[in-house]
């Protein structure tokens, strides 16, 4: 059904997506690499790729009797990062979480199509359904599956989302993708400071920042929390470093980034309350307060930002014992010295044992320095 195929890519393009691909569905070829991915633990604590395991083996367990996938790219900011205290991962700098943005233009390409097809099976979906999305992605012919494990366009690098619209009427497929234009690069790669690419293609998302930003909910990995740097909410090195994304691209006006700098010292003086109300309906509602708390503090740590001092030393009675134990990591960052007697004074007062022993072992490091 070629004409329909074209009529519903033209539809796609004026809701604002700007690639646009139709693979068949089959069982994706990179099956085998998912399974090694979790079986090595690389997935961390989102038990939900374990348990979706099997359903990731045909698109029929999202749709039943699914043959073709709509695939779509969406481009979000490109530009480089404002001056701000500490960053965010590109995608998540718009005003409003981009899973309502783009569902709500799925829902209108999905009534295009069952006024068409009124008897078809559709739903649109973003990254929250078992599905290879950039492995499809590269079938329909919009890029290539890098290094960074990323999915590229030549036009459009890679700062854009993925969607997708599932349907059992059968639509022509696109040309698949087949080269690769990362060459001999390897900047991704070494660019990473956490090192958490094990070979190219692989990502061990338990070392990656933006996974122990977001999806982490307890304690951050010793040996990542260093590293930090300035990032607060996810990361965005691996990409910034790549030669497609050289140049910034258009933004879709409904994901342009908000205009206010972000401060994390400000951050950690939000209440629950005023958390709630300001970021509910943004992407900093995922790992919620406690989360995006203990990101603020990792963040000012790493960065010895002065101006946090009298808001960890608060922290250091929060009611969360991971915000505790993250304060606390802070302080001796920014000057173990002159902490050392907030932390014992903490001790004294602490209940928790895991709390004592992190508290302990932070003490313990600052003598030996
Ligand atoms: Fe490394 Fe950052 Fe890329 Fe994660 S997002 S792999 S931490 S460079
Ligand atoms: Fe490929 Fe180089 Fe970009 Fe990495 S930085 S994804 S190797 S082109």
């Amino acid at each position: 059904m070629p004409d329909m195929k074209e009529d519903l890519k033209q539809r796609a393009a004026e809701l604002g997506f700007v690639l646009s691909g139709v693979a068949a569905a089959a069982s994706p070829g990179r099956l085998s690499a998912l399974n090694r991915w979790l079986d090595s633990g690389f997935h961390g604590e989102m038990s939900y790729l374990e348990t979706r395991r099997e359903a990731y083996q045909h698109p029929n367990s999202i749709v039943d009797g699914c043959r073709s996938l709509l695939m779509l790219a969406l481009p979000y900011d490109s530009s480089g990062a404002k001056e701000q205290a500490s960053k965010i991962a590109r995608y998540a700098r718009g005003q409003n979480d981009y899973h309502d943005i783009i569902h709500a233009r799925l829902k209108r390409l999905k009534t295009w199509l069952l006024e068409r097809e009124p008897r078809a099976k559709v739903r649109g979906i973003v990254d929250t359904a078992p599905l290879l999305e950039r492995e499809f992605a590269e079938i329909a012919g919009l890029g290539w599956v890098a290094k960074n494990t990323m999915l590229i366009n030549r036009r459009w690098g890679s700062y854009f989302f993925l969607a997708a619209i599932l349907t059992d009427i059968e639509l022509t497929p696109d040309t698949p993708h087949e080269k690769s234009f990362c060459g001999t690069c390897t900047a991704c790669l070494d660019s990473c400071p956490t090192n958490a690419f094990p070979e190219p293609f692989v990502l061990d998302a338990t070392k990656c920042i933006s996974y122990q930003t977001i999806e982490n909910r307890d304690e951050v990995a010793k040996e990542v929390k260093p590293h930090f740097h300035d990032w607060m909410f996810g990361c965005d090195i691996c990409q910034e470093v790549c030669p497609w994304n050289k140049h910034p691209k258009e933004c879709d006006s409904e994901l342009l980034p908000e205009q206010e700098s972000f401060n994390p010292v400000e951050l950690l003086e939000l209440t629950e309350e005023e958390f709630r109300e300001r970021f509910r309906k943004t992407p900093f509602w995922r790992p919620r307060r406690r989360g995006m708390l203990r990101n603020a503090i990792l963040s000012v740590g790493a960065q010895k930002l002065p101006g946090a001092i009298s808001a960890l030393q608060r922290l250091l009675r929060d009611e969360e014992e991971l915000l505790r134990m993250s304060a606390a990591w802070s302080l001796m960052q920014l000057d173990a010295q002159s902490h050392q007697v907030a932390l014992q004074a903490a001790l004294v007062k602490e209940d928790s044992p895991e709390v004592r022993e992190n508290l302990r072992e932070l003490l313990g490091r600052a003598e030996q320095a």
